[in-house]
């Protein structure tokens, strides 16, 4: 369970530059040690809507729904036009494990940040599956907004913001697209489509709508618990307030917010609600956001993304507004829904108890403690300079932009 506080540590470590060195090297090793990413949602996580592997039938979608739905690669917003604000923000890929169809404008490089994500995820999964054979990710099309195409990518395609690729390897073998589709999904693309027999169309969510996934967990109307009994709204939380979470013994402890991951604070976001019985409780949280089921006969608990919990589990659930222990609560239904805001509070114990239920603060691949420690760098820079870490505007904190983007960097680097 969560990290704690050393007090003695410090006493050891004397002068501030020393302090400030070793705080860049727990930083380093932080990143370097972690294959994680903070990320509530797609990246390339297990998917739960087929059997891995399993390849895609022609015609068939990941998930079955509309592209431009919520829960897929969300609405259309409009043709990005050449020399635009959002054209500029487009990136050309020059990842050299993917072969781009050559384009006079160099369209079939130019996509969003988020797509360049896991468009090199794709190439990395290509590359260990085929590259013994010399087979690479081939791109035929991204950002395209020519007429000329418009009967193949439709009136109102994603290929106009640049968050659709059309995808085939680079021998052409039509054998592999099925597999194809099946790797683009679990290298976290939002949507997938096995459109025909000549190449593969995947899409993803624009860059601030998955952003919010990167940290986004609560929507404003969820409860904290303040010492004493009173409760708080996610939307009337303040830095510095203690909270309702669980120290390391297990036992509730009532822990500094340090900061907000994320906010944002006029947005309707997709949720989902759990409900308990015996004790009953009732959580909104994201669905990529990490939770901890209990196992009743190990009496250990598994922090795993909130989408991952089934009916029939436990988590621990607070008994009553004055009873100051855990329980295990049976989930007993679990629904979609629809929520105001997004609040992400980072506390110093590294978990919250949200409408009486303990979460995770993180929303990261798989493992709280890793994500925790992670965050160790952050938490010792506020300890030495109170306010550092202090983020309560609208957007996702530059720490978890930082490691976003550092681990999509050494991803790639390293090839992993
Ligand atoms: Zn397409």
């Amino acid at each position: 369970m969560p990290y704690r506080k050393n007090p003695q540590l410090v006493q050891l470590w004397g002068a501030r530059a020393c302090i400030q060195w070793k705080c860049k090297l727990a930083l380093l090793l932080a990143i370097a040690n972690c294959g994680f990413i903070l990320a509530c949602g797609p990246g390339k996580t297990a998917t739960v809507d087929r059997p891995k592997n399993s390849p895609m039938k022609l015609k068939q979608s990941i998930p079955s729904l509309e592209e431009t739905s919520i829960s897929a690669s969300g609405k259309y917003r409009g043709k990005v036009p050449r020399g635009s604000e959002a054209y500029k923000a487009l990136q050309p890929n020059y990842n050299p494990d993917i072969v781009f169809k050559d384009e006079k404008h160099g369209d079939s490089r130019r996509m969003t940040k988020n797509c360049k994500v896991k468009l090199n995820e794709l190439a990395r999964l290509v590359k260990k599956k085929w590259g013994s054979e010399g087979v690479k990710l081939r791109v035929i099309s991204a950002y395209d907004i020519d007429d000329v195409n418009i009967r193949r990518h439709g009136k109102t395609s994603l290929h106009h913001e640049g968050r659709a690729v059309d995808l085939t390897t680079s021998d052409r073998d039509k054998e592999k697209y099925p597999i194809l589709g099946s790797m683009a999904r679990d290298a976290g693309f939002n949507w997938v489509l096995y459109a025909t027999k000549g190449y593969i169309h995947a899409s993803v969510k624009a860059d601030d709508d998955a952003d919010y996934r990167k940290a986004g967990c609560f929507p404003e109307t969820a409860a904290v618990h303040l010492e004493g009994g009173a409760t708080k709204t996610m939307k009337d939380l303040q830095i510095g307030d203690r909270v309702a979470s669980m120290d390391s013994h297990g036992k509730i402890v009532y822990s500094k917010v340090l900061t907000f991951l994320d906010i944002k604070r006029n947005s309707t976001n997709e949720y989902i609600t759990i409900q308990t019985e015996n004790p009953a409780a009732k959580l909104t949280i994201t669905e990529s956001h990490l939770i901890y089921q209990l196992n009743k006969q190990s009496l250990r608990e598994t922090a795993l993304f909130a989408r991952d919990l089934r009916v029939g589990n436990f988590v621990y659930v607070r008994q009553g507004s004055t009873l100051e222990k855990f329980t295990a609560g049976r989930v007993a239904a679990i629904a979609r829904s629809q929520g105001k805001g997004v609040y992400a509070p980072l506390t110093e114990e590294g978990n919250i108890v949200v409408d009486n239920v303990l979460c995770s603060c993180y929303a990261v691949f798989s493992d709280a403690q890793v994500a925790h420690y992670s965050f160790a760098p952050l938490r010792f820079a506020e300890w030495l300079f109170p306010g550092i870490a202090s983020h309560n505007t609208s957007g996702v904190h530059w720490y978890a932009n930082l490691l976003h983007n550092l681990y999509a960097t050494l991803h790639y680097v390293s090839g992993l």
